[in-house]
């Protein structure tokens, strides 16, 4: 298998830490508020990623933590604790928010077909694995106190934009213009590990820890939550775009401080979903939930669809017009399948054969459209049904479409059903005629008229009509 990797900006053969096995991390949500669609293009994206390496043959087990505590509006320290911020905006306490949005972000991957990682753990549960690596930092001297707080010495590393590209101005990203700079700061990109003389004195949660009653920063808790459930050594860690820096540059910074050695090998960052008039936010204007799809009359796994349609290293625009032509695509996509007649043995070799074809195409770099691509070409191709059936079916686990569930998914009813079957037919007559089985050709011909469906061969190709 093949991936681009963030680290060494190619994309490389997958080779894990130890042979056959795979520890995966994904950065979870911050849960202060529903997730929207566009960091659910994420997740969906690295639920491919992961059955992609299962269908490839990978023991996955693959870590997710929740985000319930740390995470400031600013992705550099500053700015109000987001989880406060939703609590005071619903009158909630912040626990009744971490556990209503988890639930919610739960119940949107479940409508998205996105697996439930091995292991989600909050960032709660995790308390004294945090203190406990950041007391090892202090000892190493990769960390230092002021201010009552505690930060991450970024001058102790011999490099610390592992990512590349980035500059110090980089951390004006997400800053917003009235948050101040934190003085205590050594240096311009150090990070706060742990707060404790909290400027925000309304702060729910607190914890005792050696250097008094405060709360973790952010970071910390991808790095011990990833080494609790994974072990020092971590094959594939994934987030959006948007994560590389400085989130993710700050965990490698702490983890490798932390266990001296080097940390996690591969680094898959999604591109992000963006509204047509720029990024997509929680704060601005109709946020676009997968309840609101919903309510809008969308399936969720026509967005599913509609998000495997773009290669995960490109920047997506959404629109309500490229949804509707995505949902129009699905429907008669899975309309075809289910039409696919149930009929002869299943050839097994033929399924290896596809199987081998897909975990190639989709294991070059997740590339979802082409596996898509692929199953056209199996419904194409000469096979019997239910070996189709049985192809399509072993594709499905990974791009988890629900091709071959029937269910209100075709709600034209019949319609559909019938141009579905329709034009399943007239594919087959035209592969007849390629073939030169005229016989076949006409016998498809008459089967159709004998359904009240006429064809008509014109230049701009095969049209049909009823009686
Ligand atoms: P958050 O809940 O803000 O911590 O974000 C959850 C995940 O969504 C993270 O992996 C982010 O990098 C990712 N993300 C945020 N915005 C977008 C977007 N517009 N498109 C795709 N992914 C995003
Ligand atoms: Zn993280």
């Amino acid at each position: 298998m093949y991936i681009y990797n963030s680290l060494t900006k190619k994309v490389e053969e997958f080779v894990p830490h130890t042979p056959g096995k795979v520890a995966m991390y994904t950065c979870g949500p911050t849960v202060y508020h529903f997730a929207h669609i566009g960091n659910l293009r994420s997740y969906i994206m690295e639920d491919v990623l992961e059955k992609t390496l299962r269908y490839n043959g990978f023991d996955v087990k693959r870590v997710m933590n929740i985000t319930d505590v740390g995470h400031l509006s600013s992705d550099a320290d500053s700015g109000e604790d987001k989880m406060l911020k939703g609590a005071k905006r619903e009158h909630k306490s912040v626990m009744e928010i971490a556990k209503y949005y988890t639930d919610a972000f739960m119940s949107d991957c479940a409508k998205l077909n996105i697996k439930t990682p091995d292991v989600v753990e909050p960032a709660t549960n995790c308390i004294p694995e945090f203190i406990h690596m950041i007391e090892v930092l202090l000892e190493k001297g990769y960390a230092y106190k002021a201010g009552e707080n505690i930060y991450f010495d970024t001058s102790k590393l011999e490099s610390y934009y592992v990512f590349g590209n980035q500059s110090s101005d980089d951390l004006k990203i997400g800053v917003r213009d009235d948050v101040t700079e934190d003085t205590n700061k050594r240096n311009k990109n150090d990070f706060v590990l742990w707060f404790t003389k909290s400027k925000f004195e309304d702060q729910a949660l607190k914890w005792d820890s050696p250097w008094g009653v405060g709360y973790p920063g952010w970071h910390i808790e991808c790095s011990c939550i990833g080494m609790k459930h994974l072990g020092e050594y971590m094959d594939i860690h994934c987030g959006g775009v948007d994560n590389m820096f400085p989130h993710h540059t700050n965990e490698i910074a702490q983890s490798e401080a932390f266990s001296g050695h080097k940390w996690c090998k591969y680094w898959f960052h999604v591109h992000h979903l963006n509204d047509e008039s720029g990024k997509m936010s929680k704060s601005k204007g109709e946020f676009l939930t997968v309840s609101l799809l919903e309510e809008k009359g969308y399936d969720p796994i026509a967005y599913r669809f509609f998000a495997l349609l773009s290669h995960y290293r490109k920047p997506l625009t959404f629109s309500y017009d490229a949804l509707d032509q995505a949902t129009a695509t699905y429907k008669k996509l899975k309309n075809k399948v289910l039409s696919i007649p149930e009929e002869g043995e299943v050839d097994e070799s033929k399924v290896e054969e596809w199987h081998k074809n897909f975990a190639e195409t989709v294991g070059n770099d997740v590339n979802t459209s082409m596996g898509i691509t692929l199953l056209y070409d199996v419904l194409k191709s000469d096979l019997n049904g239910n070996t189709k059936r049985a192809i399509i079916d072993d594709f499905d686990y990974v791009l988890s479409l629900d091709l071959l569930k029937a269910d209100e998914a075709s709600e034209g009813g019949e319609e559909d059903e019938l141009t579905a079957y329709v034009e399943a037919k007239i594919e087959e007559r035209k592969q007849a005629k390629k073939a030169k089985d005229f016989e076949k050709a006409d016998a498809i011909r008459n089967e159709l008229l004998s359904k009240g469906i006429v064809i008509e061969d014109t230049r701009e190709g095969v049209k049909w009509k009823r009686q």
